[in-house]
């Protein structure tokens, strides 16, 4: 599939279905939100989903989407609101998630300043008619927070409800149809592993390879907000599912396992950064306290462990302020010459700034998991917030077909190597 797809799958989520369910029944697909007993999560924020109605303007807001996430709207002035979206715990990740609606009787100019003690405001507004199609606010109608003045939307509203999200949202429906669109071109065997804190099932995909071939983890979303990322992992996957001789040719020999949405109640939610219960599933890789994390692991080893196969390469697809890559400083396969090194310039021959930052394998995130238990080379693949869809996607699969390269010329696993990886949240 060309960018083309990609970028169809990115303007037109399956909102007006959703749309419609929460018109009919207020969205009774989404599960009303409720937390399981855990006494270190008691400062877990859920927002209540509700409408907020302005009569005097004929202006009502509401959160009533999967995705969205609006704690709070105030009129300060007619047609002139603040909007808060407020984390679901603290201290947390600077990434303040919003999404919401907005509709007015009659057509009017509303003004919305976005709300974040403590935060600033850091995604671009992206604006949904309820058809599919996104666009991003335009320089007239949003200005940037500055010392002085909140981020400000300034927008023409009426009685067709305007969506207002940080990034175009994916729903967990969305990673089922893409997975239907990998399994229309290949055999792919499809699993549930797991279930989320609020029961969500928790879905992986293989294809390639015989039972005991080496193995290829991707796996994405830990973090509600990184679209991006799966944009990257949609174009990652897509290369190596393909039609091609060279991705024929790698699926003789490498099994590739796919985890693209690790955190399903997140993004319902819309979470800044945790889990239902609010915590960072990308800091439980040594805890283990979450179940969305523990399901993965006892399935990763479980598929290594007595199969004779072993993980040779391990990727973990997220969003941040520009494109980097997080490695590890122990990888021996990182030395000059080594498979990591070699795979990192082949990227570079596309995108020469592209920086690689490894750090020592100590903080419980998925990368020093998967190499400390397999020692195989394991990437953080972090996307700019603001990446072009068509440079992260172009990047994304020509990243695929230099590690089918690699892969069909070597293995890169060294011997399981001694690591602490430290508990506790140590960042
Ligand atoms: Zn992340």
């Amino acid at each position: 599939m060309g960018t083309s797809v990609l970028r169809r799958r990115l303007f037109s989520s399956r909102l007006p279905a959703s749309l419609a369910l929460c018109l009919l029944a207020a969205c009774a697909s989404v599960p009303p939100p409720s937390v399981p007993e855990d006494p270190a999560a008691a400062a877990v924020r859920l927002q209540e989903r509700r409408e907020w109605a302005f009569a005097k303007d004929g202006v009502r807001f509401d959160n009533r989407l999967t995705a969205a996430r609006l704690t709070g709207v105030t009129r300060t002035g007619a047609y002139t609101y603040v909007v808060d979206a407020a984390p679901e715990t603290r201290p947390v990740n600077p990434s303040p998630w919003y999404g919401f609606r907005v509709a007015a009787e009659r057509p009017a100019t509303v003004r919305i300043a976005f709300r974040y003690p403590g935060f600033q405001h850091r995604y671009h507004p992206k604006l949904g008619s309820g058809d599919g199609r996104w666009r991003d606010a335009s320089p007239e109608e949003f200005e940037p927070e500055r010392d002085d003045a909140p981020a400000t939307l300034r927008i023409e509203v009426g009685p067709q409800p305007l969506l207002v999200f940080a990034q175009p949202p994916l729903e967990p429906g969305d990673f089922e149809d893409w997975t239907d669109t990998i399994a229309r071109g290949l055999p792919i065997e499809r699993s549930v592993f797991g279930r989320s804190v609020q029961g969500r099932p928790l879905r992986m995909f293989e294809f390639g390879g015989s039972d005991d071939a080496p193995l290829l983890v991707v796996i994405g979303r830990q973090h509600p907000p990184e679209n991006t990322g799966s944009q990257a992992l949609f174009g990652f996957v897509e290369t190596l599912a393909a039609d091609t001789p060279r991705a024929r040719a790698f699926r003789e020999r490498v099994r590739t396992l796919v985890v693209p949405l690790v955190n399903p109640d997140g993004i319902v939610e819309g979470h800044w950064r945790g889990n239902l219960r609010g915590r960072d599933l990308n800091r439980d890789w040594g805890p283990f306290t979450e179940p969305e994390t523990r399901a993965l692991m006892q399935s990763l080893l479980a598929r290594s462990e007595g199969t004779g196969r072993r993980v040779v390469f391990a990727l973990d697809f997220h969003s941040t302020f520009h494109d980097v890559l997080y490695t590890v400083t122990e990888d021996p396969a990182r030395q000059p010459g080594g498979a990591l090194a070699r795979w990192i310039a082949a990227l570079r021959t596309l995108s020469p700034g592209l920086e690689e930052k490894p750090s020592p394998a100590v903080r419980p995130v998925f990368k020093n998991w998967a190499f400390c238990r397999f020692g195989a080379p394991a990437v953080t693949y972090e996307v700019g917030d603001t990446t072009p869809a068509a440079e992260l996607d172009a990047l994304s699969r020509h990243a695929a077909q230099a590690l089918m390269d690699l892969l069909l010329q070597e293995l890169p696993v060294g011997p399981v190597p001694a690591c602490t990886i430290s508990a506790g949240n140590d960042d």
